[in-house]
């Protein structure tokens, strides 16, 4: 299958070859002539393939697997900067014991593991994105689009046209945890970060890194350990006591204490504190004593992950419970084009577990491939089929 590779621009909003702004119903259709004009002007504005998965967790992972051996080539939409949702972000170093032929992997290496068997079918990756509208076309393909800077607020995304959609957003789009203080959203992408502050903005400033689990104490190391590392490096967290579940975090944050590397305030920012409009610090409530003011010049909130609304109530389709209902023969959501897979699907007797949503993906995957087909599509096994084989990239063609 060919894909087209123009990307859609992500500068500025007055940008003329902008996607315009579009509804986001899929179920919806009275717009979608105002759309096909739309888009006909925005021509060179829209990236064309032949599928779009949105969310790279496990079960979106083995969608791009199912989908390459038929031949159907995808774009993967995940709003994390890393594949593999939960086995990453909820149980990297968990065991996991219920995958047939891995006695034993963790979640992190069960990501590793799926990412490499996709290489061959080259997925072409939108990290860090989250799909915000999905809509309808007149000619039966989808429109996607992204907000490419989620955590910076900007709305301007990359644009894409696919004949077939798989929603494998498990339990919702995974934002990051703001700190709740007002004022202070203004400065996000410019002096606040989240999970990651680049080494470019912390050499050589004061950094405060807010947080307390391994996600903080692996930012606040990084820093540390950095060629060019910032002049002051502070972690601030609610009280002097460490909840990272990986130990040796813990052990090599004392050593950056003991070495006067690493300062450690304990205590909640209640407020932002300004020079000339720009973030110069927080205002700190120790848990005893008075206030005081905390001076930075880079932030960086690693408060964890929250996972943010299903996307079937945003984009009208049918479902229940907070799931989205799909069919068994084909994982097929109530628009058809559009399947859905993994945690974010209910049907009866319906498990949310790994194997459920390989499966799940699999007959997705053959749907998806009769329909852009239009005709029955042949089961052949990757250990006899020197077509699959190719495809694989294991036999030159
Ligand atoms: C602690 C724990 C242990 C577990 N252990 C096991 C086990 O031992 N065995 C087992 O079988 N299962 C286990 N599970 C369940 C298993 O992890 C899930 O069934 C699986 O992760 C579902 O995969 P998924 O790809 O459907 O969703 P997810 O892993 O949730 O991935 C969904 C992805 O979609 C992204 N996303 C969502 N919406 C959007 C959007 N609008 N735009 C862009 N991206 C979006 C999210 O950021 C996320 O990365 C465990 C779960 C937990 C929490």
């Amino acid at each position: 299958m060919r894909t087209n590779g123009r990307t859609a621009p992500t500068s500025s909003a007055s940008s003329s070859a902008e996607p315009p702004r579009r509804p986001q119903r899929a179920g919806d259709t009275a717009w979608v002539a105002e759309m096909t004009v739309q888009a006909q002007a925005q021509e060179g504005a829209w990236i064309d393939t032949d599928a779009v998965v949105i969310g790279a967790g496990p079960v979106g992972l083995w969608q791009v697997f199912e989908c390459g051996l038929l031949g159907l080539h995808c774009h993967v939409v995940d709003v994390l900067g890393e594949a593999g949702g939960q086995c990453v972000e909820l149980y990297a170093d968990k065991p996991i014991y219920d995958i047939p032929g891995l006695p034993a992997t963790t979640g992190r290496e069960l990501a590793a593991r799926l990412r490499q068997q996709i290489e061959p079918f080259a997925p072409h990756w939108h990290l860090g994105e989250q799909v915000t509208g999905l809509s309808s076309m007149a000619d039966g393909r989808f429109e996607l689009h992204t907000n490419a800077s989620a955590s910076t607020g900007t709305d301007t995304g990359t644009a894409l046209r696919c004949h077939s959609v798989f929603i494998a957003a498990g339990v919702g789009a995974f934002l990051p945890r703001r700190l709740p203080l007002e004022g202070l959203r203004v400065h996000e992408g410019r002096s606040v970060f989240h999970h990651t502050l680049p080494e470019v903005e912390a050499a050589g400033r004061e950094v405060v890194v807010a947080g307390g689990e391994d996600a903080a104490l692996r930012q606040l190391l990084a820093l540390a350990a950095s060629a060019t590392p910032p002049s002051g490096l502070t972690l601030l967290h609610r009280r002097d006591k460490f909840d990272a579940a990986d130990p040796a975090l813990v052990a090599a944050l004392s050593e950056l204490r003991a070495a006067g590397r690493v300062q450690v305030v304990a205590g909640q920012p209640v407020d932002v504190v300004l020079d000339a409009g720009e973030l110069c610090g927080l205002r700190i409530a120790p848990p005893e004593g008075t206030e005081f003011t905390l001076p930075l010049q880079r932030l960086a909130v690693c408060l964890g992950l929250s996972p943010r609304l299903g996307p079937g109530a945003d984009w009208g389709l049918a479902m229940a419970r907070k799931q989205l209902v799909v069919d068994t023969a084909r994982f097929e959501t109530s628009v058809p084009g559009i399947h859905a897979v993994g945690d974010v699907v209910t049907y009866p007797g319906k498990r949310k577990l790994l194997l459920s949503g390989f499966h799940e993906a699999t007959l997705a995957a053959f749907a998806a491939a009769e329909r852009r087909r239009g005709a029955p599509v042949v089961l052949e096994y990757t250990t006899s089929s020197r077509h699959l084989q190719q495809r694989l990239g294991v036999l030159q063609a």
